[in-house]
């Protein structure tokens, strides 16, 4: 290596750990600079206790699609191989319950009331059977993960174009079930990509996000997602320093100044390499200097999506004796989503429920309301589907986190969604460019956003970024000081 280069990294997401682990493996030298009192930014295992067999949730990132290969690299290099199980997901339990226009069935016998439901929807008839159940699973798994502002054009979506791509198809090998009532779309878009690729950007990213959301190749971390960012940390030499926020950057030709946060006056930092992960949702905020206007213009447009979950720790898993052996329901109302995950540790510790799990506008809902009503929103009306919540005792604890309105996050993830794949790109391309030495990465600057390959991705980029040039500024001449 020609010469060793300093780098000082915002933000101790996992894309900040990831690209300061490969930078130190390039042999340079970096801090990194956390606002928050705590590493793994949305990577977040909530622990109801300290020690290491409390039942935990996660309140950020809990399950890893199987071809998302730059997270699975990280996880066998820091040698978590062993902890990776399968997740069960929303609509992978026969015993979960949906809620339908006849109040709450198990899904195994949704089929029929759904089938109605789209039916009722349909502008005329001549489809046959078939495809009436592909366009009411997709409708129905629609309807479970879209945000309110999306599932009404995503049903104009399915019967306007998706289901004229699929006339003169044979659906039948993909039906699926003992009343074949149920649909493999996993199976179809597999065998017909061109049925995806020739749909409008809009339904492009729903059926990708369909796709890995209700995924049968879903992973967990058992122990906690945290362990990920944790063994990183481990691994890093340079300082992770908490507790400084950065509140304002500086573009110059041979340097950035970093301005931080430390108690109530502020410091300016000559740097000369920087690598800023910080949400464009929060650095928008920020004062910036000397950007060049098409990237305030990125960081001011890029769009948000919300994310809320709330979760209770229970005395016992009363849905095991209900049957329902892990996955997720689907309730609707203002909870949306419900996952039973397995109980790890000591189970007299109790099993944790995430009572709900919303995104979107949606989670703005439940999110925008004080914790202490959101508790009980989501208790009354989960308890419509699971009375045992109500059971004296049964509810031992409970947290939530809503992202749109967290201090360090201020948003779940970026969305692209009605996007084209070429308004996609063009967007990502100038999120990742650097201003001079001053540069970009996370989940915001990636392809794959608002999932942790996404960040991981842009911060290996980043780092090929930063070493593109060498040699150049050498450690031994920089002048660095606070
Ligand atoms: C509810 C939810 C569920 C998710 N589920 C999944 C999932 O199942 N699977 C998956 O792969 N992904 C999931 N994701 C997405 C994944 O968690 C993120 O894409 C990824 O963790 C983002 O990493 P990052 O490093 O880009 O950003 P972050 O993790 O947000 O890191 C940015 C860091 O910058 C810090 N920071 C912010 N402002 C400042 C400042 N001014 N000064 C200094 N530091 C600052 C923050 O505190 C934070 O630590 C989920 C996200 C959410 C919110």
């Amino acid at each position: 290596m020609a010469s060793q280069l300093r780098i000082t990294i915002i933000g101790a997401g996992v894309a900040g750990l990831v690209a300061a682990y490969e930078l130190e493996q390039l042999g340079h030298q970096v801090e990194i600079l956390e606002g928050s009192s705590r590493i793994g930014g949305r990577i977040y295992t909530h622990r109801f206790g300290s020690d290491a067999s409390a039942p935990f949730v996660e309140l950020g990132a809990m399950r890893i699609p199987s071809h998302h290969r730059n997270t699975l690299s990280y996880i066998h290099q820091l040698g978590l191989d062993h902890k990776l199980e399968t997740f069960k997901t929303l609509f992978s339990d026969a015993a979960a319950y949906h809620f339908t226009d006849a109040g709450f069935v198990r899904l195994r016998h949704a089929a029929q009331v759904l089938v109605e439901e789209f039916r009722a929807r349909l502008a005329g008839d001549g489809y046959r059977d078939e495809e009436i159940l592909f366009g009411t699973w997709l409708t129905a798994i629609g309807n479970a993960i879209a945000p309110a502002n999306f599932r009404d054009s995503i049903f104009e979506d399915i019967s306007l174009e998706l289901l004229k791509l699929v006339k003169g198809i044979d659906l039948t090998p993909f039906l699926r079930g003992d009343h074949k009532d149920r649909f493999d779309l996993h199976g179809f878009f597999a065998a017909y990509p061109h049925i995806r690729s020739s749909s409008s950007g809009r339904l492009n990213r729903f059926i990708d996000d369909i796709l890995n959301e209700t995924s049968p190749d879903l992973l967990r971390l058992a122990g906690g997602m945290d362990q990920l960012v944790r063994a990183l940390a481990e691994r890093i030499r340079g300082p992770i320093r908490c507790g400084h926020e950065v509140v304002g950057l500086a573009v110059r030709d041979h340097d950035v100044l970093v301005d931080i946060r430390q108690g109530d006056h502020i410091v300016t930092k000559r740097c000369d390499y920087v690598l800023c992960t910080i949400p464009f949702s929060l650095l928008r905020r920020l004062r910036l200097c000397g950007f060049s206007e098409e990237k305030l213009a990125v960081i001011r447009n890029v769009q948000y999506w919300s994310a809320t979950k709330v979760a209770f720790l229970c005395a016992e898993p009363f849905w095991v004796r209900d049957g329902i052996d892990g996955g997720a329901s689907f309730i609707g109302g203002r909870v949306r989503q419900t996952y039973y995950p397995p109980v790890e540790g000591d189970p007299d510790r109790g099993a944790v429920l995430l009572a709900s799990y919303t995104m979107g506008d949606d989670a703005d809902v439940i999110g925008g309301m004080d914790p202490s009503r959101r508790h009980a929103v989501v208790l009354h009306e989960v308890s419509r589907m699971h009375p045992e919540l109500l059971a004296p005792g049964m509810v031992r604890d409970v947290v939530s986190l809503a992202w749109g309105q967290h201090r360090w996050s201020c948003g779940g993830g970026v969305t692209r969604w009605g996007k084209d794949a070429a308004a996609c790109e063009e967007e990502r391309a100038l999120a990742a460019r650097p201003e001079k030495r001053l540069f970009f990465a996370g989940e915001h600057c990636s392809s794959t956003t608002a999932w942790m390959e996404g960040a991981i991705e842009s911060a290996i980029h980043a780092v090929r970024e930063i070493t593109r040039d060498e040699p150049r500024t050498p450690v031994a001449v920089a002048r660095h000081h606070m």
